[in-house]
């Protein structure tokens, strides 16, 4: 009897045919009264785990987020599926305060949006206890932990919700949370006997490509060219600077590309993200500033130019993209000045010795999520703790499994270098004696006298950039000082350079096949989609909404697919409930029906 209710408040108003993953035991356990932890990934759906439920309920549903700025986006959101919420925040003026909590006190209004530090202020609290409360929901709840990596103060003191609530059963929402973390939330947030569930880490629609750096503008562009012309997408790069120049350089190459990074102007700032959020066809070159306020569900790629510092941020990164589950890119270069400018920025801290030994294992495991030569989702998902196949068949390594090859005799020539130099040289004088460079330096210091002078005189400088990487990742040797960057020899080495091991590599040749081809296969676009594209932008700009706001294009491909002549016909497309359906669905059936007729 509740479920079926339940499934008909996720047809009816959110237009979506079946509950996903485990919202639908999440809800259960809601209302059942019990406490629950929610483990989803980003896109698995974590807002119908609270959304459903505030439409059960009688009471009103409180939603604890974050960040004010996609408070108002969520409300139109709700608002546009004709579900009544308001927020309540420190950015609101005394007439919209009031307006809020009169709604509130009709008893109209299903769901509150409230910052943790509004929850805890005085006012908002004490007005809020006199309402009928039904559940409080908290997004983001990894932000509670010092463990998480995204750990906020403020969301610590939550636990006196349950001073002000004590018999409104809790929902913490998180897509982030090792066993550590989770233990964390369910303390600090003094939840009773909690039910805990974790879905699947997998974004089986994002495909995963690691390449080497070459001439990263060129090869982006290209990757951009070839699978995502007119898609939205996010850059992300390290510095500001780095972030400036590709933005630019980008728009020179015809693409529609705006910087983002915390050392702009509020005006600039504002205007890249609003930008993003309402346009078609945009390229955001950013530093990881920009992320915690994207709601968008289509991002079709996120490129990295240069290595995160950690899986957890490189999984969360990407998972920005393709959140409405239609395919979509995760894509990035990477060399051997990453290696090296990651570790210095992590050594040169004056952080203390427990938390760089924490940080240099998380720097590790990213490493070898690009040196890996199997499947880069098995990878990540075993990082997570989750078992998984092999194969995935959807990253580059599965698609072509480069063959490798035994680079044994080379690494024997870095570390003979290393060593005849004396270990006090960086990676780039290394190199310069392997290929016997007529660098004034090298004949100063008598180095071309060194049998090893020249001795790398038939490969090129990224292949043996390549040798170093590899042999500092599997750590035959090491950076001995950050000032200079030197090279030395780890104990390790003593085996490697008596020829008794093997040294592994992957063919080179194979990632530069994979860097001109068409990397994923782009949802299909026809005639049609591009217009009820139009459509739906017409739509947005009258309404101030967001195009995905209207329909995802999730929504826009199941029309192509369905073909609906009728309203009754356009309820069976995926995102489509009945208050979509009233606005929209004339729109939307001309344009379908005239291109029936034409075809
Ligand atoms: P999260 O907060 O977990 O990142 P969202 O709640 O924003 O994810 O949902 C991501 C997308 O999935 C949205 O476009 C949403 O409409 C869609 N979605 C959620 N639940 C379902 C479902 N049961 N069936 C189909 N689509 C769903
Ligand atoms: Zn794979």
């Amino acid at each position: 009897m509740r479920n079926e209710r339940l499934h008909s408040i996720l047809k009816e108003t959110f237009g979506h045919q079946e509950f996903r993953l485990e919202q639908l035991n999440i809800i259960n356990s809601i209302l059942d009264g019990t406490d629950t932890l929610a483990i989803m990934p980003t896109g698995g759906g974590k807002s119908m785990c609270f959304q459903v439920p505030a439409l059960y309920l009688d009471g009103v549903t409180v939603v604890i987020s974050p960040l004010i700025s996609l408070m108002s986006d969520q409300v139109a959101n709700l608002s546009n599926n004709g579900v009544s919420a308001c927020y309540l925040n420190s950015n609101q003026s005394p007439e919209e305060k009031a307006e809020a909590r009169e709604r509130l006190l009709s008893g109209e209004v299903k769901l509150v949006y409230v910052s943790p530090e509004g929850i805890l202020s005085g006012g908002i609290s004490n007005f809020l206890q006199n309402l009928n409360i039904g559940l409080v929901a908290i997004d983001e709840a990894h932000c509670v932990s010092q463990w998480g990596h995204e750990f906020r103060p403020d969301y610590t003191r939550l636990g006196g919700l349950k001073d002000i609530f004590p018999d409104v059963p809790i929902l913490a929402l998180t897509a982030t949370a090792d066993e550590k973390t989770r233990a964390d939330i369910t303390h600090q947030l003094r939840m009773n006997t909690p039910n805990i569930f974790i879905s699947s880490f997998d974004r089986a629609n994002i495909k995963y490509t690691i390449l080497e750096r070459e001439d990263e503008i060129k090869q982006l562009d290209e990757f951009i060219n070839k699978n995502h012309k007119g898609d939205t997408g996010i850059v992300y790069c390290l510095s500001r600077r780095k972030v400036e120049a590709v933005s630019k350089k980008l728009r020179e190459r015809g693409h529609q590309s705006y910087a983002y990074h915390a050392g702009l102007t509020r005006e600039q700032r504002d205007f890249a993200q609003k930008t993003f959020s309402n346009e078609e066809n945009v390229v955001i070159v950013a530093t990881i500033a920009f992320g915690m306020g994207i709601d968008r569900p289509d991002v079709r790629f996120v490129a990295h130019l240069d290595l995160p510092k950690s899986v957890e941020s490189y999984y969360q990164e990407t998972g920005r993209a393709g959140r409405d589950g239609l395919p979509a890119n995760a894509w990035m270069v990477y060399g051997l000045q990453d290696v090296i400018k990651l570790s210095q920025m992590l050594e040169t801290t004056e952080a203390h010795e427990n938390y760089k030994k924490v940080a240099r294992g998380k720097l590790d495991s990213m490493l070898s999520i690009c040196e890996t030569t199997k499947c880069r989702r098995n990878f990540l998902l075993q990082y997570f703790e989750e078992d998984s196949p092999e194969q995935c068949d959807n990253c580059d390594t599965c698609l072509h499994p480069g063959e490798t090859w035994d680079g044994r005799v080379d690494a024997q020539k870095v570390l003979s270098t290393i060593y005849r130099t004396e270990q006090r040289y960086g990676a780039g004088y290394i190199v310069d004696v392997l290929r016997g460079s007529k660098n004034a330096k090298v004949e100063e210091r008598g180095h071309d006298k060194l049998s090893v002078y020249g001795i790398g005189k038939g490969e090129t400088k990224s292949h043996w950039n390549l040798i170093i990487r590899q042999l500092l990742n599997l750590k035959y040797i090491c950076i001995k000082s950050w000032e200079y960057r030197t090279l030395g020899l780890m104990k390790k080495s003593e085996n490697l350079l008596k020829g008794n091991e093997e040294f592994l590599l992957k063919k080179r040749k194979i990632t530069l096949r994979v860097a001109t081809e068409k990397v994923a296969s782009s949802h299909e676009r026809n005639d049609l989609f591009e217009e009820l594209r139009k459509v739906r932008k017409v739509i947005a700009k009258e309404n101030g909404l967001a195009p995905y706001m209207v329909f995802g294009d999730k929504s826009l491909h199941d029309m192509c697919q369905i073909l609906p002549r009728s309203k009754d016909e356009f309820l069976m497309v995926n995102g489509v409930g009945s208050s979509k359906c009233e606005k929209y669905s004339d729109v939307f059936l001309k344009e379908i029906n005239t291109y029936i007729s034409k075809s």
